[in-house]
Protein backbone atom coordinates (compact mmCIF):
# COMPACT_ATOMS: atom_id res chain seq x y z
CA UNK A 1 0.00 0.00 0.00
CA UNK A 2 1.79 3.31 -1.40
CA UNK A 3 0.71 6.67 0.44
CA UNK A 4 1.73 9.52 -0.77
CA UNK A 5 1.62 12.85 0.42
CA UNK A 6 1.37 15.92 -2.43
CA UNK A 7 2.52 18.87 0.45
CA UNK A 8 2.09 22.36 -0.77
CA UNK A 9 0.81 26.28 0.06
CA UNK A 10 -1.75 26.14 -2.96
CA UNK A 11 -2.89 29.65 -2.63
CA UNK A 12 -4.81 29.31 -5.02
CA UNK A 13 -4.61 25.64 -6.72
CA UNK A 14 -4.09 25.80 -10.30
CA UNK A 15 -3.87 23.94 -13.00
CA UNK A 16 -0.64 22.88 -12.73
CA UNK A 17 -1.37 21.44 -9.33
CA UNK A 18 -4.21 20.02 -10.47
CA UNK A 19 -2.03 17.94 -13.44
CA UNK A 20 0.44 16.97 -10.47
CA UNK A 21 -2.45 15.72 -8.24
CA UNK A 22 -4.23 14.02 -10.99
CA UNK A 23 -0.60 12.13 -12.40
CA UNK A 24 0.21 11.24 -8.94
CA UNK A 25 -2.66 9.67 -8.63
CA UNK A 26 -2.13 6.84 -10.70
CA UNK A 27 1.21 6.28 -9.45
CA UNK A 28 0.14 5.45 -5.74
CA UNK A 29 -2.63 3.83 -4.35
CA UNK A 30 -3.47 6.55 -1.99
CA UNK A 31 -2.75 10.49 -2.10
CA UNK A 32 -2.96 12.56 0.48
CA UNK A 33 -2.66 16.71 -1.08
CA UNK A 34 -1.58 18.23 2.12
CA UNK A 35 -2.00 22.27 3.02
CA UNK A 36 0.46 23.59 5.05
CA UNK A 37 -0.55 26.03 7.22
CA UNK A 38 2.07 28.08 7.10
CA UNK A 39 1.59 31.47 9.62
CA UNK A 40 4.63 32.96 8.44
CA UNK A 41 3.60 33.23 4.84
CA UNK A 42 1.08 35.71 4.16
CA UNK A 43 -1.58 33.70 2.41
CA UNK A 44 -4.44 34.87 0.05
CA UNK A 45 -6.70 32.39 1.02
CA UNK A 46 -7.22 30.71 4.12
CA UNK A 47 -6.35 27.60 4.90
CA UNK A 48 -10.35 26.08 5.01
CA UNK A 49 -11.04 28.28 1.53
CA UNK A 50 -7.62 26.57 0.22
CA UNK A 51 -8.64 22.36 1.46
CA UNK A 52 -12.09 23.16 -0.07
CA UNK A 53 -10.72 24.45 -3.04
CA UNK A 54 -8.59 21.31 -3.25
CA UNK A 55 -11.44 18.86 -1.81
CA UNK A 56 -13.89 20.56 -4.77
CA UNK A 57 -11.27 19.51 -7.61
CA UNK A 58 -10.87 16.28 -6.68
CA UNK A 59 -13.74 14.76 -5.66
CA UNK A 60 -13.81 12.84 -8.11
CA UNK A 61 -10.44 11.18 -7.48
CA UNK A 62 -11.60 8.14 -5.19
CA UNK A 63 -7.59 7.41 -3.82
CA UNK A 64 -7.71 11.30 -3.53
CA UNK A 65 -7.90 13.18 -0.19
CA UNK A 66 -6.66 16.40 1.84
CA UNK A 67 -5.83 17.40 4.66
CA UNK A 68 -4.01 20.91 6.09
CA UNK A 69 -1.39 20.67 8.61
CA UNK A 70 1.49 22.61 10.26
CA UNK A 71 4.90 21.66 12.01
CA UNK A 72 7.24 19.41 9.88
CA UNK A 73 6.35 17.51 7.29
CA UNK A 74 7.64 14.30 8.12
CA UNK A 75 6.04 14.40 11.42
CA UNK A 76 2.77 14.59 9.59
CA UNK A 77 3.70 11.73 7.67
CA UNK A 78 4.55 9.73 10.57
CA UNK A 79 0.91 10.38 11.83
CA UNK A 80 -0.70 9.48 8.92
CA UNK A 81 1.17 6.81 7.87
CA UNK A 82 2.52 7.95 4.56
CA UNK A 83 6.17 7.54 3.48
CA UNK A 84 6.53 9.15 0.09
CA UNK A 85 6.32 12.75 -0.83
CA UNK A 86 5.28 13.99 -3.95
CA UNK A 87 6.20 17.03 -5.71
CA UNK A 88 6.37 19.19 -8.85
CA UNK A 89 9.42 20.57 -10.90
CA UNK A 90 9.12 23.54 -13.26
CA UNK A 91 12.61 24.69 -13.91
CA UNK A 92 16.08 24.55 -13.37
CA UNK A 93 15.09 27.37 -10.46
CA UNK A 94 12.90 24.62 -8.43
CA UNK A 95 15.47 22.22 -8.47
CA UNK A 96 18.00 23.35 -5.80
CA UNK A 97 15.67 24.19 -3.39
CA UNK A 98 13.64 20.71 -3.73
CA UNK A 99 17.21 18.50 -3.78
CA UNK A 100 17.71 20.31 -0.46
CA UNK A 101 14.30 19.45 1.33
CA UNK A 102 14.00 16.65 -0.10
CA UNK A 103 17.53 15.52 1.47
CA UNK A 104 16.79 16.82 4.56
CA UNK A 105 13.47 15.24 5.17
CA UNK A 106 15.48 11.79 4.02
CA UNK A 107 17.95 12.38 6.49
CA UNK A 108 15.11 13.17 9.02
CA UNK A 109 13.59 9.86 8.33
CA UNK A 110 15.19 7.41 6.47
CA UNK A 111 11.77 5.65 5.21
CA UNK A 112 10.67 9.17 3.39
CA UNK A 113 11.57 9.07 -0.23
CA UNK A 114 10.15 12.04 -2.09
CA UNK A 115 9.25 11.93 -6.20
CA UNK A 116 9.54 14.31 -8.06
CA UNK A 117 6.95 14.93 -11.58
CA UNK A 118 7.94 17.33 -14.35
CA UNK A 119 5.45 19.72 -15.02
CA UNK A 120 3.16 19.33 -17.93
CA UNK A 121 4.57 21.72 -20.69
CA UNK A 122 1.53 23.85 -21.00
CA UNK A 123 1.94 24.39 -17.01
CA UNK A 124 5.29 24.93 -16.41
CA UNK A 125 5.19 28.53 -16.40
CA UNK A 126 2.39 28.34 -13.98
CA UNK A 127 2.58 29.09 -10.14
CA UNK A 128 -0.41 30.45 -7.69
CA UNK A 129 1.69 34.47 -7.70
CA UNK A 130 0.92 34.22 -11.55
CA UNK A 131 -2.39 33.92 -10.90
CA UNK A 132 -2.68 36.32 -7.98
CA UNK A 133 -0.49 38.85 -10.01
CA UNK A 134 -3.04 38.38 -12.72
CA UNK A 135 -5.97 38.61 -10.91
CA UNK A 136 -5.04 41.79 -8.74
CA UNK A 137 -5.18 43.74 -12.10
CA UNK A 138 -8.36 41.53 -13.53
CA UNK A 139 -6.40 40.24 -16.27
CA UNK A 140 -7.66 36.73 -17.54
CA UNK A 141 -6.94 33.70 -15.59
CA UNK A 142 -9.32 31.44 -17.21
CA UNK A 143 -6.19 29.36 -18.45
CA UNK A 144 -4.21 29.27 -15.00
CA UNK A 145 -7.38 27.83 -12.93
CA UNK A 146 -10.73 26.42 -13.08
CA UNK A 147 -13.77 28.37 -13.92
CA UNK A 148 -15.37 27.97 -10.58
CA UNK A 149 -12.41 29.61 -8.54
CA UNK A 150 -12.49 32.59 -11.03
CA UNK A 151 -14.80 34.50 -9.52
CA UNK A 152 -13.62 33.57 -5.78
CA UNK A 153 -9.71 35.04 -6.73
CA UNK A 154 -11.60 37.78 -8.04
CA UNK A 155 -13.27 38.56 -5.25
CA UNK A 156 -9.89 38.90 -3.32
CA UNK A 157 -9.30 42.04 -5.13
CA UNK A 158 -12.30 42.86 -6.20
CA UNK A 159 -11.35 43.32 -9.39
CA UNK A 160 -13.66 42.37 -12.51
P1 LIG B 1 5.11 25.57 -2.02
O1 LIG B 1 4.82 26.83 -1.27
O2 LIG B 1 5.41 24.38 -1.18
O3 LIG B 1 6.10 25.74 -3.17
P2 LIG B 1 3.06 25.48 -4.02
O4 LIG B 1 1.60 25.44 -3.77
O5 LIG B 1 3.59 26.69 -4.71
O6 LIG B 1 3.71 25.21 -2.62
O7 LIG B 1 3.50 24.22 -4.87
C1 LIG B 1 3.32 22.91 -4.40
C2 LIG B 1 4.03 21.96 -5.32
O8 LIG B 1 3.47 22.02 -6.61
C3 LIG B 1 5.52 22.23 -5.52
O9 LIG B 1 6.19 21.00 -5.64
C4 LIG B 1 5.57 22.96 -6.84
O10 LIG B 1 6.82 22.78 -7.49
C5 LIG B 1 4.47 22.25 -7.57
N1 LIG B 1 3.89 23.07 -8.65
C6 LIG B 1 3.43 24.32 -8.55
N2 LIG B 1 2.97 24.77 -9.74
C7 LIG B 1 3.17 23.75 -10.63
C8 LIG B 1 2.94 23.58 -12.03
N3 LIG B 1 2.46 24.57 -12.77
N4 LIG B 1 3.27 22.39 -12.58
C9 LIG B 1 3.81 21.41 -11.82
N5 LIG B 1 4.06 21.50 -10.50
C10 LIG B 1 3.75 22.66 -9.91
Amino acid sequence: MKKAIYPGSFDPVTFGHMDIITRASQIVDELVVGVLNNSSKNSLFSLEERVSMITEMTENMPNVTVASFDGLLVDFMKEIDATIIVRGLRAVTDFEYELQIAQANHVQNSDVETIFLTADLQYSYLSSTIVKEFASYGGDISNFVPACFIDRIYQKYETK
